[in-house]
């Protein structure tokens, strides 16, 4: 379930350097919000935003003489920058703002931004204007920008009649709203469970006890919100409770979803068609490193055999375990395999995952990964104060390199009432080299410290941190363009959950655990002893992890692949359950209803196991010895998040392995738990 949400001395050290730094690197561009934000601001800055923008077409379009990058890539950028910054921003405050009114507000700005993307795109003097450039002279990451521009342009209709243009824009705006339903009815859908008697909770951390003593009426509650839910499932010796947690988890924003995502997938295919593909799934990947379909189906097909014996071989365990206590049982349930994997890992790993989370309260984490990711880029972050936001517990942070301020991040770490729900990195801004800096915040629902408690992390919650700081320095790292319309993570999207997954590795060294991860109450370094068992127990399950992978990805492409009067998502949610993982799906339940990815990755969810594949390639350059050392991470900076766009990602992979990727390193990780690593290459294979 979760696996769909995807996320001292060193201290001191870089802390000198930051403060040095600090001097010569002044930060000069405003922060989001100059003053508290109010929504008048707000849609005065959007607006500001959207006409700035229809300005720069306006002079693309009024050009007579002969056309020049200047006189026509640059305003055309300029527009592509100011819509990309609206729509970032509207999108944000939808996601986060606290006050109902203004993420209201904030949904009807996402759709006035959209509409004016959708109408650039369908924009033919526009189009004519770029198509008619000489490209004879110009560099090779301009020419790569307007190859893949043109193809957006066509892959939008560009170049169609006037109705079936007409017809087009119609369907986008339709779906942005659609989608935006969608969404917004899973963030508005958290539902709670009432805890039939104290003893439901027997196996839960204390603290997590403590925390839920029963309200005005008499009863505990436990929502479907992760912090609540997760340790729940993971935990709770009832399995009633579990059972009936997991229950309300898959049948949020049900049945309000069943209708939007049936208008999605028929908004979708009606695009789709118009513009000469069979499918949604075919169109989606014309502009990835997928390139059709049919390649999602083989890819598929490629993992179930990679990883089948081993998930075999994990079920059985599984169902071994659970004999303990039901020795007829010949089924595992999807709900339970949180918790008896748990009990595998204390029973044969001898590891309780409770064991590690006195060693990993928020702010030391926080700390310990930004000095990681100071260490392995060679950068360093400095927090300014002050910054007015949507929530006092944002902070605002700048990313230094050699002295100079090269990009901005805001942290909104805890969850609130009405805030989106899962973990992300999303862009505040694209960096275009000497006229903006990118900005990026991470939005996610960790544990809040509080006087009492320092929020202390499970380990899955560590590894999601590590996760979409990865996705951070893509989009800061990568901002250092001439473009907008290439810059950060502007690419292939379906490139984009390489580096993000690589980052979560990092989680695994003993020696960048020791830097962080401390007693909160002795201050003793995590144990070597205790991380080794934690690697190993972390290792069991990757099989099962694969298997639910396979089998989302399976559901996002089969209810994308065909025409929609031919799909029920409920039935594909059960076949693809049964057939990619070895669980027994719930009964009753809708799990598309909330499963947010068919709204925006739709049919491209297979992104994360083919961002797997090439990132567990990538992680196999670095030496394993110490992931810090070498010169496999400033190569790594140089050749695979500098470019950002600007080049194909089929290319940035080549260019790091020197050859496409392979299944060799997933493999590898796959069975990490029964086969030992593989030796480290040396240097330059
Ligand atoms: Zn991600």
């Amino acid at each position: 379930m979760s696996s769909f949400a995807r996320c001292a001395s060193v201290a001191v050290v870089l802390c000198m350097i930051a403060s040095a730094s600090a001097q010569e690197a002044p930060s000069s561009q405003p922060p989001l919000w100059s003053s508290k934000p109010d929504v008048t601001a707000f849609e005065k800055l959007e607006n500001d935003r959207l006409a700035a923008a229809q300005r720069s077409i306006d002079e693309i379009t009024a050009v007579t003489g002969a056309r020049t990058i200047q006189n026509t890539l640059v305003p055309y950028d300029e527009a592509i920058r100011q819509i990309n910054a609206a729509t970032y921003f509207a999108s944000l405050m939808l996601e986060v703002h606290p006050d109902a009114a203004f993420r209201d507000r904030a949904t009807d700005m996402t759709r006035k931004a959209s509409a004016v993307q959708t109408a650039l795109s369908l924009n033919r003097d526009v189009y004519h204007a770029l198509s008619s450039l000489d490209l004879s002279s110009v560099d090779a990451v301009t020419r790569y920008y307007m190859q893949r521009q043109l193809l957006e342009f066509r892959l939008s209709g560009v170049d169609k009649d006037d109705a079936t243009r007409a017809r087009l824009k119609k369907l986008n705006d339709q779906l942005v709203d659609e989608q935006s339903m969608f969404d917004r009815n899973i963030s508005d859908g958290q539902k709670s469970v009432e805890v039939k008697d104290v003893s439901e909770l027997d196996g839960l951390p204390q603290d997590y006890i403590d925390r839920h003593k029963p309200g005005a009426d008499g009863k505990i509650h436990i929502t479907t919100d992760y912090p609540e839910i997760l340790p729940a499932l993971k935990f709770s010796k009832s399995d009633d409770l579990r059972r009936r947690l997991y229950e309300a988890f898959l049948t949020r924003a049900y049945p309000k979803n069943h209708d939007v995502l049936q208008q999605m997938l028929q908004t979708r295919y009606e695009i789709a068609t118009l513009l000469g593909y069979a499918s949604w799934a075919d169109y989606n990947a014309a502009d990835k490193m997928m390139v059709k379909g049919g390649n999602i189906a083989d890819f598929i097909q490629q993992v179930d055999t990679a990883s089948r014996p081993l998930v075999q071989r994990e079920f059985a365990i599984l169902l071994a375990e659970k004999q303990k206590t039901d020795p007829q049982a010949k089924q595992v349930g999807d709900y339970e395999v949180s918790y008896l994997s748990e009990l595998v890992r204390r029973s044969q790993y001898n590891f309780d995952s409770q064991s590690v989370r006195p060693y990993l309260p928020y702010a030391q984490v926080k700390q310990g990964i930004l000095d990681t990711a100071a260490k392995l880029f060679q950068v360093s972050f400095r927090q300014e104060q002050n910054v007015p936001a949507w929530d006092p517990s944002v902070e605002t942070w700048d990313t230094i390199d050699n002295g100079k301020v090269i990009g901005r991040f805001y942290l909104d770490m805890h969850p609130r009432p009405g805030k989106f729900s899962h973990a992300e990195m999303a862009p505040v801004l694209d960096g275009v080299l000497g006229k903006q800096m990118p900005e990026a915040i991470l939005i996610c629902n960790f544990p809040a410290p509080t006087a009492t408690d320092p929020g202390l992390m499970e380990y899955g919650d560590v590894v999601t941190f590590f996760h979409e700081f990865g996705h951070l320095m893509h989009h800061i790292l990568g901002g250092q363009q001439q473009w907008a319309g290439i810059s950060g993570i502007s690419m292939e999207g379906d490139f984009v959950e390489a580096p993000s997954q690589m980052l979560e590795e990092w989680m695994r060294s003993p020696q960048v655990l020791a830097t962080f991860a401390h007693n909160y109450k002795t201050g003793e370094p995590i144990p070597a002893d205790l991380v080794a068992r934690m690697n190993r127990a972390s290792a069991f399950g990757r099989g099962n992890w694969v298997a639910a992978q396979t089998s989302y990805t399976a559901i996002s492409y089969d209810v994308y692949k065909t025409k929609p009067q031919d799909v029920d998502p409920d039935a594909v949610c059960q076949q693809d359950a049964k057939r990619y993982t070895p669980f027994t799906p719930l009964p009753g339940t809708h799990m598309y209803a909330s499963f947010g990815h068919l709204g925006g990755y739709s049919s491209a969810y297979y992104t994360y196991l083919w961002d797997k594949v090439i990132a567990e390639d990538f992680f196999m350059q670095f030496d394993h010895n110490n992931l810090l050392a070498g010169p496999a991470p400033m190569r790594y900076r140089h050749v695979v998040l500098e470019p950002g766009g600007s080049m194909s990602a089929n290319d940035l992979v080549k260019n790091f392995l020197g050859r496409p990727q392979n299944m060799t390193a997933f493999q590898h990780w796959m069975e990490e738990e029964f086969v030992p690593a593989p030796e480290t290459p040396k240097a330059g294979q």
